[in-house]
């Protein structure tokens, strides 16, 4: 035996840390399909060892193996506590109370244009939804479209919303119509509204992770945001008597089995549809998160810088395109399409000509080594979904739409 591990679903896990030079009797054993802490703390945005030993058993892992568990990334992308200490006083039911906030606007507007998010917080649940918006005004549009989801997906109505005293959330009006009850906190006391200040904090803690963990420009931050608040949601927390917010909400247990690395290179099928028989399976990839309302991936086409939605896409969790090459991984790269690789599929090329290929194909596929990860970025003008350039003048991309549903759809 060189090696244990779980059944999960259709697949057997290997747990890394049975593995033994002593199992292998001595003989220098690899793996390749193995699952461990470390995968596992950065599909799930970076959380502590404690948190994830919370769920090893449906994430497949062995707990009490973590002692030499290291992340250069954690130290770079966490800020310490807010000094204040957060009022953990739960509302009974779901939807009681929301607490809500915008933050922005950011330096940089995102891809498709967005400076700020509103943050919705349930009080009971601590679900929280983000909606990315390009102007503060773009709230008097998506709250009240937000109290009208949650009527009609929950049977539920809102009875408070607590915000801080910015006068884009002063929905007098539309409380007064719907006997709402609306809290506010004093001038200049942030603690008051400390439970959307402090997400807002957890948000950008876990959203700083996967930017750093994945070397995005920052251009991509509306997707490291949108991301964090999907993986907090699926992660339990003692407030909840170490329930994930996702359960508390749905009496659901979150899938884990789905996620993925964010940032990392994967490969989407190409359409059967006008593909003739010598144009590629597959497009170069890098993975950008979880669409609401969707049972796929979101993915940026790295040769086209185009988003688009799949669900066949084929992940290298530990490949990250805009990750700043060094001359290993460089050799890593080439490595995956090595000449032999090319003669065993055509034995009747020569080696020369094979050599030729593996340069010319590693180009195709990994358009990193083309474009330095960083050149260009902050002056590209921005991507649309669906191939079209946007000078400005462009319809607004489909991806906001689809970013104003509610987030939970994915994993059910
Ligand atoms: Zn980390």
């Amino acid at each position: 035996m060189i090696g244990s591990g779980e059944q999960i679903g259709n697949l057997y896990v290997l747990d890394k840390a049975s593995i033994t030079t002593q199992d292998c009797n001595g003989v220098p054993c690899s793996v390749n399909a193995v699952v461990d802490t470390t995968l596992w703390h950065n599909r799930l945005g970076h959380p502590s060892v404690s948190k994830i030993e919370s769920i090893t058993d449906v994430l497949g892992l062995k707990q009490n193996n973590n002692k030499g568990f290291h992340c250069s990334i954690c130290p770079l992308a966490k800020q310490k506590h807010l000094p204040y200490i957060s009022q953990n006083n739960i509302c009974e039911n779901v939807f009681d109370l929301l607490h809500i906030d915008i933050w922005g606007p950011f330096s940089v507007p995102t891809v498709e244009g967005y400076r700020y998010f509103l943050t919705i917080v349930d009080d009971h649940s601590r679900v929280t939804w983000l909606y990315l918006l390009r102007t503060k005004s773009e709230v008097l549009q998506v709250f009240p479209d937000f109290l009208k989801m949650v009527e009609t997906q929950y049977k539920a109505v809102v009875k408070g919303v607590r915000s801080d005293n910015a006068p884009e959330l002063q929905f007098t009006a539309l409380y007064k119509s719907k006997g709402i009850q609306s809290f506010h906190s004093c001038p200049e006391t942030p603690e008051q509204n400390s439970v959307v200040e402090r997400k807002h904090q957890h948000i950008l803690n876990v959203a700083r992770s996967l930017m750093f963990q994945a070397n995005l420009p920052l251009e991509y931050w509306g997707d490291c945001v949108l991301t964090s608040v999907f993986l907090i949601n699926r992660l339990p927390t003692p407030l909840l008597k170490n329930k994930s917010p996702f359960q508390v909400l749905t009496s659901k247990k979150p899938e884990y089995k789905g996620l993925k690395v964010f940032g990392c290179l994967c490969y989407s099928s190409t359409s059967t549809k006008n593909r003739h028989k010598f144009q590629p399976r597959s497009k170069a990839c890098l993975f950008l998160g979880y669409p609401a309302g969707y049972k796929g991936y979101k993915l940026l086409d790295l040769e086209t810088h185009t988003i688009h939605i799949s669900r066949n896409v084929v992940f290298h969790e530990d490949i990250f395109p805009y990750a700043t090459g060094t001359p290993e991984s460089t050799s890593d790269f080439f490595s995956l399409l090595s000449s032999d690789t090319i003669l065993g599929m055509w034995p009747n090329l020569t080696q020369k000509l094979a050599q030729e290929l593996r340069i010319a194909t590693s180009f195709i596929y990994y358009p990193k080594i083309l474009i330095p990860s960083n050149v260009g970025h902050s002056n590209r003008p921005p991507r649309d979904v669906g191939g079209k350039r946007s000078n400005g003048k462009q319809p607004k991309p489909n991806i906001s739409e689809i970013q104003q549903d509610m987030p939970l759809i994915w994993a059910t």
